[in-house]
């Protein structure tokens, strides 16, 4: 067991959740632009602006010590950062020692096939690679410079390596709705789950959601003309509702941010790659982590000024898609760390 000496309390906010679950941004870097995430041509940050593996343990230590089970390593493209290995091996022992449920990593999978093995081995049990078609046109068209190739053998690479995947598509208006018969046979055939997720208003001035943005009751009504889905008591611990595809057998979840329906059990919090610590996705604001880190102040400073910030975690988000325009966010997901 741990040798960790564990806080009584937790990281509790004014309306009595606890945050058990971190998802950490370890770059703003991506080698895609998707349409709806980033801007074609986007001005990265400067290398010192952003977190250290050293100071992302420390942050990391701190959230284990206070409660968090779980941590989820994201981006930008988290596996573009140089020798993120080693990162994932810096937290693997807390995983052996039962300080963590679980370490895992949202990626697009361009480079799982460079390094599914070395994630195995460091304890990632499962990763969610988001995927929005099996259209190499259409991939490229999304993803803007995407090689649909890379991904798909990525994938086939962390199957091998005895990953279990998720799979997330953004649900976009048009050719989605189309190609989303193809995507679901594709991963319940190797036995992946498929999650969609409702588009949502970050970043990215200029491109208008209201285009692309399709509520999921609508496209789950146009599947359910095809296909019978069952309710399941799956619970995940996170916002997806799952129901059980009767002609494929496997699992379709839908996300859907925009209702607003998983933030009274929310559990998380974001850490952005230039530390600052966010509360909410969908609110402006957040904390600066990466001042104190960097001015030697003690852990139990830091470890205070994080418990007050989750303190004053806002009960929802109040993000939304209207007729009359969009009520938005202005840092984009990969700032946030999807
Ligand atoms: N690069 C990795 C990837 O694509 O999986 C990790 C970071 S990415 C920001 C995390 C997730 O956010 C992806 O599944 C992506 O599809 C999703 N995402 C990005 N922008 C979004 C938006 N505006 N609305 C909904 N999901 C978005
Ligand atoms: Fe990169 Fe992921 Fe954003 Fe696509 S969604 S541009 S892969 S960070």
């Amino acid at each position: 067991m741990s040798k960790m000496e564990k806080t009584k309390n937790g990281l509790f906010d004014s309306f009595a959740r606890k945050t058990t679950y971190l998802r950490l941004s370890v770059t703003d870097r991506c080698d895609l632009r998707c349409t709806y995430c980033m801007s074609e041509k986007m001005q990265f940050l400067p290398r010192s602006n952003v977190l250290s593996f050293e100071e992302m343990y420390r942050l990391c230590l701190i959230f284990m010590k206070n409660g968090v089970r779980k941590i989820r390593i994201t981006g930008g493209e988290p596996l573009v950062r140089k020798y993120i290995i080693s990162f994932f091996q810096m937290l693997s022992p807390h995983l052996k020692n039962g300080d963590l449920d679980e370490m895992t990593l949202t990626t697009n999978g361009t480079l799982l096939g460079k390094y599914a093995k070395d994630l195995f081995e460091a304890g990632v049990r499962r990763v969610n690679v988001s995927l929005d078609t099996l259209d190499v046109d259409r991939y490229k068209q999304v993803t803007r410079i995407g090689d649909l190739e890379k991904v798909l053998n990525g994938i086939e690479a962390a199957l091998d390596a005895g990953l279990k995947i998720k799979l997330n598509a953004v649900a976009m208006r048009g050719a989605f709705e189309d190609e989303l018969d193809e995507l679901m046979r594709f991963a319940h055939s190797k036995n992946m789950d498929l999650t969609l997720i409702e588009e949502m208003p970050l970043g990215i001035d200029g491109f208008d959601r209201k285009n692309t943005h399709l509520p999921l009751d609508e496209l789950r009504k146009t599947i359910e003309e095809k296909y019978a889905l069952s309710p399941i008591a799956l619970s995940t611990g996170g916002p997806a509702k799952y129901v059980r595809v009767e002609e494929t057998g496997g699992r379709l979840g839908f996300i859907t941010p925009m209702s607003c329906d998983f933030c009274s059990s929310c559990n998380r919090v974001r850490i952005g790659c230039t530390g600052k610590l966010f509360t909410c996705m969908g609110l402006e604001g957040s904390v600066d982590l990466l001042e104190p880190l960097r001015n030697q102040v003690r852990d139990e400073d830091l470890e205070n000024l994080i418990k007050e910030t989750i303190m004053n975690k806002p009960k929802g988000h109040n993000f939304a898609i209207l007729n009359d325009g969009v009520r938005g966010i202005k840092r984009n997901m990969s700032e946030l760390g999807g």
